[in-house]
Order: structure tokens, then sequence, then C-alpha cells
């Protein structure tokens, strides 16, 4: 009965393994450095007088207050169910299932492909180059048969960033054939590196970003897409009716006050410093073969023996991502900077795994 039942389904559904998301990749412990999560949460009040209506489409407080935020117009913002809903909504706004295809740039963050699978439209993949930038030549050759580039900086899980007048060059060459999407989900732990400017010049341009990561607020699923209105409004049109539950609004809104950016800011000083320590301590560690260049809220270190570093420490109550199975991520694993204890604690562990 069940394996008829499934055989209705789609049979790209059928085949696909889930993104294996925070809470669903399982371990066990208690010190979370897996997911990129802050490891802070912050305080905010609930009015609940108005639950028992539908919410606005677009509540202009948190459209307002990230656009201010962010230096662009009101209507160059849309916010979504995290950046991974603007992700499949790009998508299925501009790839016609069955026929057109996204170019994404391996190693990188697992959605892009997952979503596309899962709306039914092809993947080209064009592997990072050797120092995991992004090959633009090679990407700038295949604009013809995508509709979709998919371009994540700071990488997810490498930290690489991209090369601001080679964007620009990608983008003029990109113009009426395809969508730029920039994911800056960690971009407030290098503001410098955002392209939002480009903005102003580019029609094609997709920024993502999320309350997720240096925000602190992963749970309240909360993300946006900065375009031209053009794009914004084509979006408009095929995201749900009533995206943003009344709480998350709330929340968000309070998050993006000029007191909730100071708070953000703080916290980032504090992980950015406490990643630069962290890394210096590992580049005197045994028995680690590159630390990548780290410019979010993670770092990716390549062990000689990643196998044995990850089940030792998980068996601490540390857990943390492996990458080791993907391309060119060898013994590769991804920790996430946590509390200054619970980094101490990691660091003692790698200690003595690696003497
Ligand atoms: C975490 C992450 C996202 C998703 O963020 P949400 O807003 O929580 O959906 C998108 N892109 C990258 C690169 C990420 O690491």
């Amino acid at each position: 009965m069940s394996n008829k039942l499934t055989k209705l389904a789609r049979k790209s559904v059928q085949e696909l393994t889930p993104y294996q998301s925070a809470r669903r990749i399982g371990g066990t412990g208690d010190i979370w450095l897996n997911a990129n999560e802050a490891p802070d949460t912050g305080h905010y009040s609930l009015d609940c007088s108005r639950l028992n209506r539908y919410p606005e489409f677009q509540p202009a407080s948190v459209i307002n207050g990230y656009a201010d935020y962010a230096g662009v117009k009101p209507e160059q913002v849309i916010t979504t169910r995290g950046a991974d809903e603007a992700i499949e909504l790009l998508i299925r706004t501009f790839c016609e299932p069955g026929k057109d295809s996204i170019l994404i740039n391996p190693p990188t963050y697992g959605m892009y492909e997952i979503s596309a699978e899962t709306c039914g439209v092809d993947i080209i993949k064009q592997d990072l180059d050797a120092n995991f930038d992004p090959d633009y030549d090679a990407i700038k050759l295949q604009l013809e048969s995508v509709n979709i580039v998919f371009l994540c900086a700071p990488n997810n899980p490498t930290g690489n960033l991209l090369n601001t007048e080679r964007l620009t060059d990608l983008l003029n060459a990109a113009q009426d054939k395809a969508i730029i999407v920039c994911d800056e989900a960690y971009i407030e732990f290098c503001p410098d590196a955002s392209q939002v400017s480009l903005l102003q010049d580019f029609d094609n341009l997709v920024i993502l970003r999320t309350l997720s990561k240096a925000f602190a607020l992963a749970s309240l699923r909360c993300g946006f897409a900065l375009a031209s209105e053009t794009v914004i409004g084509l979006l408009s049109k095929v995201i749900a009716p009533y995206p943003v539950p009344e709480p998350v609004a709330q929340i968000a809104s309070q998050a993006l006050t000029s007191s909730g950016i100071k708070v953000m800011k703080t916290r980032v000083e504090q992980l950015n410093g406490m990643r630069n320590a962290f890394i210096d301590e590992l580049n005197q560690l045994q028995g680690i073969e590159k630390v990548f260049p780290a410019t979010g809220n993670y770092v990716l270190v390549q062990f000689y023996d990643s196998q044995k570093v990850f089940s030792l420490l998980g068996e601490q109550g540390i857990v943390l991502r492996d990458f080791s199975s993907k391309v060119r991520l060898e013994n590769c694993i991804r920790i996430t900077l946590g509390s200054a204890t619970e980094m101490n604690t990691t660091l003692v562990a790698l200690k003595s795994v690696l003497s």
C-alpha cells in the first residue's frame, strides 16, 4: 500500500535525498556547532491582539526596516520564509520545469540543487576553480543555457568572497539572458564584501539575505531577496498570499530597529574576534592540512583524518558538520563559531584528539 502511494509521488521526489537540515541531521550532544547558528538569543515582545486577522502580505515595518538597513528602496525588497524560500521562489519564477536550468558552483550551499530538483529544473554544475573562487569565464560561456546562476559569498562552506570587477563583467554578459543571484547569508560578518550597490546598475541581480545567522533568529524563518522592482514584482506574483506570520513580522521589525542592529553588530564583532583567535590556535595544531580563509561565523578545516576528529568530538557531545563526502572537500569539517566556552571546549577536545 505505502509502496503504491510512494509511486504516486513525482519521480524526482521519489528519488530525492532531502536537505540535511540542522534538526533533521540528528546527532546528540550539548555543543551544537553544525548549522552556523548564533550562540545567543535576543529578547522580544509579542502583541497578540490581532492574531484573528490575516497578516499583511509584506509587512511595511519589516520591509522598510530591512530596506533602511540594506541601503535600498522598499520596492526592492521582498521578505520570505528564510532565504531558503527565496531560493525556491526564484526557481519557480524564472525556470520552466522540465526545460530550463540553473547553474551552481560546487562545493557550495546545498539548497540550490535540492530546490531545483523538487521543481523539476535541471542543474548545471560549474565547479569552483583551484582557489575555490567562481570560474567567471566558464560561467559566461553558459549563460545562453541557464536561467539563474547561484553565487554564494561568503561561500558556504569554503568562505570565499566574490571579485566585484569580475561579477560586474558577468552581470553585463548576463543582461537579458540570466538572473545572477548572490547569496549573502553571512554578509554581516564581512559587510564590506556586499555587492548590494550593484543593484543600482543591474536589474538582473538578486541578493539574498537572512535574519538566521548574524541576527541570531534562525527559528524565526525570515529572509529577504533584494532586487530590481521588476524582479520583486515577478516574485510577488508567485509567493504565497500570506508568507509572513504576524509574530514573525513583529519580531523581525524589532530586530531591525537601530538598537536591534546594534546588538547584531556587537555579536558580529565578538564572533569575528573569536574566529581569528580560534584560527590562530588551529594553526598551531598538528593533524591539520588546511584552514580555509574564514569570512563568516564558521571555519572549514581539512584534517588528515576527519573521520576520527568527527567521531571523537561527537562522543564528547560536540556536533560538527562533516563535508568529507563532498567534491574536493575530502577530510573537511565545518565548525560553527559558538560561545567562548564552547570554542574553548572544542579546542581542548581537538588538541587531545590530534596530539
Ligand atoms: C543558512 C543559509 C541560507 C538559509 O538561510 P535561512 O534564511 O535560514 O533559510 C541560505 N544560504 C546560505 C549560504 C546559508 O548558509
